[in-house]
């Protein structure tokens, strides 16, 4: 019979169960009317009560120093009481003490857990079997233990999972790196501490905007293509995208898109925009004259080697001019004015070329106050003309310094360039020939090299 009512209980004390659950459960399968657990783990003692009647930590710990056994520290294990056991358990209230007879105590030692304590069941009446009761709870206590051992484990378990999620939830948030992902109807689902830093919005303003996306790419063709590359191309290799921030500064990001398990896409981004700016303002070091903001000697070189490979002679929408300018006497400005003021000479000359030239022309530095343009599409008479033209401009506004006005001329060599061999430095040369006879003939001419003319 007994063995019966404990292969019944036994599968049912699981760790899926509460303790309590457990302990109403052996109450209902033995008929008891009180059972309770102690257990003391890390100094801290907690107790889990089932039963017609409660008891409370206190109550039970009492209990227990109080028995003879504990005091004189003897060893035991189980101890049983045939009657009366209410008396022991709560003196103080005769009521509930009358109602608890038999009663059965057992120690519980888990040592890899460094857990200890009791289990104690009590009856409402004397037991006659009270021998077959105490071998149940003995096993019971074993059964007990299993069950606290897996409680255990489990919590453990739980956790160690904690402190990881706790861990990626950090790297979630603190890593430099952009974490993102959009759901299939275009809603953002993550949206990590480093882009709400980058791009000034939290995922719930995000998620306010009937389409998220376009906050980032008001361009609807831009957006296009964003979308179809988180959702069509899951790939490590990152591609650059342009969008724009809460206060409309323009980024540059660096896109990757990683398939999830799940086949959501999840999308990681690295901000460039500071390495993309240190880059352009390097190129623009390596492309443009510093003082008067045109092109420098090796940009306009290669713009020129460029034009030339495109030059066929057939190709007349191939043809330019080429024209190489020299300021006039530009030594005496220094001398009288100073080197500044030979500077803003330089700066205002510039200027008042980049006042009469096409869009189309090229034009920049080649060093000193020699400089050259590169007139695509343009016939030796118009450009000719375009030199009297800056000559004029030059006469109009000149450079005023201490009330002082100072006239720039320049003399030029002009090269037309129709795509019949020639090659740059013998362009530069025919140029620079024409420029010195500019400068034999008077100064503030533009002389046509021979040559091709
Ligand atoms: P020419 O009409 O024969 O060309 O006479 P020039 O005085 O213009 O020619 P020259 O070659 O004798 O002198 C050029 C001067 O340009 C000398 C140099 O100090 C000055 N120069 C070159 N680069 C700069 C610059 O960046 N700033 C200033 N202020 N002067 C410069
Ligand atoms: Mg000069
Ligand atoms: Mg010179």
């Amino acid at each position: 019979m007994a063995l019966a009512v404990l292969a019944k209980l036994m599968p049912w004390l699981t760790a899926q169960r509460t303790l309590k659950e457990i302990l109403r459960a052996i109450n209902a399968a033995l008929g008891a009317r009180l059972a309770w657990v102690i257990v003391e783990q890390d100094g801290v003692a907690q107790i889990a009560s089932a039963g017609k009647a409660t008891c409370t930590l206190s109550a039970a710990q009492r209990f227990i120093e109080h028995l003879p056994m504990h005091r004189q520290q003897r060893a035991w294990r189980v101890i049983c009481w045939r009657r009366n056991v209410g008396n022991l358990l709560f003196p103080a209230h005769a009521n509930r003490a009358n109602k608890l007879q038999s009663g059965i105590l057992c120690k519980l030692h888990l040592q890899q857990a460094n857990l200890s304590g009791y289990f104690f069941l009590a009856f409402a009446e004397p037991l006659t079997s009270l021998t077959v009761m105490k071998n149940i709870v003995v096993i019971l206590v074993e059964k007990l233990k299993d069950y606290l051992a897996e409680i255990i484990i489990k919590d453990r378990t739980a956790k160690e999972l904690q402190r990881i999620i706790t861990q990626y939830r950090a790297l979630f948030d603190r890593a430099p790196v952009l974490m993102t992902s959009f759901d299939k109807s275009n809603r953002c689902v993550l949206w990590n501490g480093e882009c709400e830093r980058l791009f000034g919005w939290t995922l719930e303003e995000l998620n306010q905007q009937p389409d998220p996306l376009a906050l980032f790419y008001p361009d609807p063709g831009v957006r296009q293509r964003v979308r179809a590359s988180v959702n069509l191309s899951a790939t490590v290799d990152m591609h650059e995208w342009h969008p724009i921030r809460r206060d409309g500064q323009p980024l540059t990001v660096l896109w990757s898109n990683i398939l999830l398990p799940d086949n959501s896409i999840l999308s990681i981004g690295m901000d460039i925009t500071e390495r993309k700016k240190a880059e352009q303002q390097l190129t623009m070091k390596a492309t443009i004259d510093e003082l008067t903001g045109c092109y420098n000697r090796s940009a306009l070189l290669r713009q020129l080697k460029e034009a030339l490979k495109l030059c066929l002679p057939n190709d007349t929408r191939s043809h330019f001019s080429l024209l190489m300018l020299d300021l006039d006497h530009f030594k005496s400005i220094n001398d009288r004015w100073g080197h500044q003021t030979g500077d803003a000479a330089l700066v205002h000359f510039c200027e008042q070329v980049r006042e009469v030239s096409e869009p189309a022309y090229v034009f920049g530095r080649l060093g000193g106050e020699e400089f050259l343009i590169l007139m695509p599409r343009t016939r030796r008479r118009t450009a000719l003309r375009f030199s009297h033209k800056l000559r004029a401009a030059l006469l109009q506004t000149p450079l005023c310094r201490d009330d002082e006005k100072i006239t720039l001329t320049f003399s030029a060599g002009l090269v037309f360039v129709n795509g019949e061999g020639q090659d740059s430095s013998v362009l530069l040369t025919l140029a620079d020939n024409a420029l010195y006879e500019a400068k034999r003939n008077g100064r503030s001419k533009t002389v046509v090299a021979s040559a091709f003319s």
